[in-house]
């Protein structure tokens, strides 16, 4: 099939309060390409696990997607009922999440559970689906992974869990998979060799991956292309090698400045003054610009839609035709 395997186009998710509708997504656009990884970065409240909470359709209520499309295949999916949105999401549409253990239910051991859900997926014997999960185990890298079927949840170390995770998440081959912070909560040495699984995995199945991250140094690392958001927008989108050589967002550029490295301490990191706005005080014009270093005039009340920006393209009036 040719084409994106996921568009999104124009995205706006909304929260219902007693004040009026708090806008947590506006206007966000972006599509993956089959066996392609897209970062989505930007600091905690920026809206990126919102977007993939929405593409996954596990928004949590009352938030909801109010207008703007989202296909998956070419198929619209943003409109589909609960029970066809599950179905997509065990199979076609995977999901990990920062912390292991609440993909993975204490009481089973990972066998039973790699074999239940292969037996969902695909009808096979017992016998087949405890093959085809030792398999899985061993292509995410779980040493002895066939002796390891019948061991608990607990009896893995947190970088191992995450490795069944991702095994459980493969099991319906899925042609997606939704990675919100998936590292966030292990070991930096560990963080390192489940992000190399996932690019292997991607390169060796054509998955795609929509990989959430505050952390630029993962995206230079893992990702093809990156979108940053800022404020529940998408500030600056283009090919990795083309946003970290040259951000064209100032956002990005102050990103870009706090790559941790697997020596320095994070607390050292935030080198962008001032904080992301609350969703009920997001300034007008460019949300940005009471934290941007190159703000003038017009920024502080129009907003800059995506525009070309050198190789990328940035919602940043730097870049409107004839400069600031
Ligand atoms: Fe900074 Fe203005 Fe660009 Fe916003 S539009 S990022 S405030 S220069």
């Amino acid at each position: 099939m040719t084409g994106p395997l996921l568009e999104v186009h124009d995205l706006r998710v909304v929260f219902p309060t007693r004040a009026g509708p708090l806008v947590a997504l506006d206007g966000v656009s972006f599509d993956i390409a089959r066996g392609e990884i897209l970062g989505v970065v930007g600091e905690s409240g920026a809206g990126k696990s919102l977007t993939g909470a929405a593409v996954a359709g596990l928004l949590d209520p009352p938030g909801r997607i109010a207008s703007g499309e989202i296909r998956f295949g070419g198929r619209r999916i943003d409109n589909l009922g609960p029970d066809a949105m599950r179905r997509l999401r065990g199979r076609h549409i995977a999901t990990i999440f920062q912390d292991p253990l609440t993909a993975l239910n204490p009481l089973y051991t990972v066998g039973r559970q790699l074999v239940e859900t292969l037996q969902t997926h695909f009808p096979q014997s017992t016998a087949q689906a405890r093959r085809r999960a030792a398999e899985l185990l061993a292509e995410t890298g779980i040493p002895g992974a066939a002796a390891r079927l019948d061991d608990y949840p607990h009896q893995f170390s947190g970088g191992m869990r995450q490795r069944v995770v991702i095994a459980l998440a493969l099991a319906g081959e899925p042609e997606l998979v939704i990675a919100d912070e998936p590292t966030t909560a292990l070991d930096v040495s560990v963080q390192a060799q489940i992000m190399d699984l996932l690019k292997r995995l991607s390169r060796d199945r054509g998955l795609s991956v929509l990989l959430v991250t505050h952390d630029m140094g993962v995206v230079a690392e893992v990702c093809d292309r990156v979108a940053v958001m800022y404020a529940g927008r998408v500030a600056e989108i283009g090919l990795v090698g083309d946003v970290t050589r040259a951000p064209a967002h100032p956002y990005t550029a102050g990103l870009m400045g706090a790559i941790p490295s697997m020596t320095i301490d994070r607390e050292r990191l935030l080198q962008i003054d001032g904080s992301m706005p609350r969703l009920d005080a997001i300034p007008p014009g460019c949300a940005f610009h009471p934290r941007c270093p190159r703000a003038f005039a017009l920024c502080g009340h129009d907003r800059p839609e995506l525009m070309p920006a050198g190789a990328s393209r940035a919602a940043c009036w730097l870049h409107r035709e004839g400069g600031a």
